[in-house]
């Protein structure tokens, strides 16, 4: 244990790590102060280094379903590691877990191991081209794939143009591979394929956005997005990196899988977070046709010295084995109770705000304007998001950790008991007081 203070941590952080993160949103940079040096977690709550104790409304950036350490996990770590960590070969526990997603997952007839999410949407992107044999991807503004090139893009100006690149070092000729188009405007769907359709190798799409905000797809979206693709020899990767295993045991396409007038089949799917269980696995999967285009079978090489790491899928098994309708249905109970109480202490002072939910994630828009609800990028950005500093500290300073902007999602855990919902609540008044300033 160190005694350093968190301002002691970050300040020597800095010297020796770029920022002194190594994922930038950890900075605090939207919200101001100081990180948190976080030094364990258990159940619904998290430990800093000054010894004080969080609940926690980040769950790892989602992966922590069960709540943080759960044994059921832990022991199942504790177990693959004694026996070897790290082995550059097959081992059964990896058809495991292809199993386990497969059964869950309908589209999902093979899956491909890797250990981030940006790794699984990098890889079906290619994997995309090669079967199709096309260059251009299209994507929606405000959705995040992970961070390599071709997803660092921003839209230009009007309608279906050429991307721009959203980060230095990234090259216009990679960026303008990628369209960037609004979300849940299927008119812009069909003048990009209008206008490119035979040069779309994919639309690459978050199942239901949750990185500008929790924003979910209009009833049938996701369905006439793979029609109209479908319909122009394209795929359709629908990203279930932060709602898989999440929403419920078969993701964003569990929930709509059972409507007929929004069930879809997406070629090609991506998954991260809770498939590892807090250890980094991620995977691309679906149809057998397109997944067997993978070395060694096809052309399309992938490959990975750590992917299917033993140790990091047992935590992925024991999870998804653990998770079953109790977990769902806790999640969603949990997240409406939080939902409903930010909703109430925000309305009891007077500030304007909407909520979405997309399953039991969710989010809060502040501000009049936005007050009806967002359905794209444009109008989440039309909020007043200089309210959520003063409310995120209101809360951190009460013993409750929310994700440190207001561009991301809030997650809960099944381990969140009443006892850790009553705290949430005890801090709300003051956090919405802060925000109505
Ligand atoms: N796709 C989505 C939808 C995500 O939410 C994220 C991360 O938040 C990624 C991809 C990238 O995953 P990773 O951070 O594991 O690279």
């Amino acid at each position: 244990m160190t005694h350093l203070t968190n301002d002691e941590l970050f300040d020597r952080a800095r010297r020796a790590i770029p920022g002194g993160v190594n994922s930038p949103v950890r900075a605090f940079g939207s919200v101001g102060g100081t990180p948190r040096f976080l030094v364990s977690a258990r159940g619904p709550y998290v430990t800093d280094a000054e010894g004080r104790e969080y609940v926690d409304l980040v769950a790892g950036w989602g992966p922590a379903i069960l709540g943080h350490a759960d044994p059921r996990v832990v022991e199942a770590v504790q177990d693959a590691a004694g026996r070897g960590l790290s082995f550059g070969a097959s081992t059964p526990a990896e058809t495991e877990l292809a199993e386990l997603v497969e059964q869950r997952v309908g589209p999902v007839e093979r899956l491909r191991l890797v250990s981030t999410g940006t790794e699984a949407t990098m890889s079906a992107i290619r994997l995309a081209r090669g079967f199709t044999g096309r260059d251009l991807l299209v994507k929606f503004a405000g959705h995040y794939h992970g961070h390599s090139d071709g997803l660092l893009a921003e839209a230009g100006s009007g309608l279906a143009t050429f991307a721009l690149p959203g980060s230095a070092g990234v090259p216009a000729e990679i960026a303008a591979l990628t369209l960037v188009i609004p979300y849940n405007d299927l008119d812009a769907v069909r003048a990009v394929f209008a206008e490119h359709g035979d040069r779309i190798a994919a639309v690459i799409v978050e199942a239901a956005a949750a990185n500008m905000g929790v924003v979910p797809p209009l009833p049938g979206f996701n369905r006439a997005l793979v029609e109209l693709a479908h319909a122009h020899g394209a795929l359709v990767i629908s990203d279930e990196v932060l709602t898989g295993f999440r929403v419920s045991a078969a993701g964003w396409w569990g929930l709509e899988a059972p409507f007929e007038a929004a069930a879809y089949t997406p070629d090609l799917m991506t998954f991260g977070k809770v498939i590892g269980g807090g250890m980094p696995v991620a995977a691309l999967g679906g149809r057998a046709d397109i997944l067997d285009r993978l070395a060694p079978l096809g052309p399309v090489y992938q490959a990975g010295t750590l992917s299917g790491n033993p140790v990091a899928v047992a935590a992925g098994v024991a999870t998804l084995r653990a998770a079953d309708a109790s977990v769902y249905a806790r999640l969603d109970e949990a997240s409406v109770i939080v939902a409903d109480a930010v909703s109430a202490a925000l309305a009891a002072e007077g500030v304007a705000h909407a909520v979405q939910h997309a399953g039991s994630l969710f989010s809060f828009l502040f501000g009049e304007s936005v007050a009806g609800g967002a359905r794209d990028y444009a109008t989440v950005q039309r909020q007043e998001s200089w309210r959520y500093p003063p409310f995120f500290h209101a809360m951190l300073d009460a013993g409750v950790s929310l994700p440190p902007s207001v561009f991301e999602a809030w997650f809960v855990t099944a381990a969140h008991d009443d006892a850790a919902i009553a705290r949430i609540v005890d801090a709300l008044p003051a956090a919405a007081r802060a925000a109505a300033a």
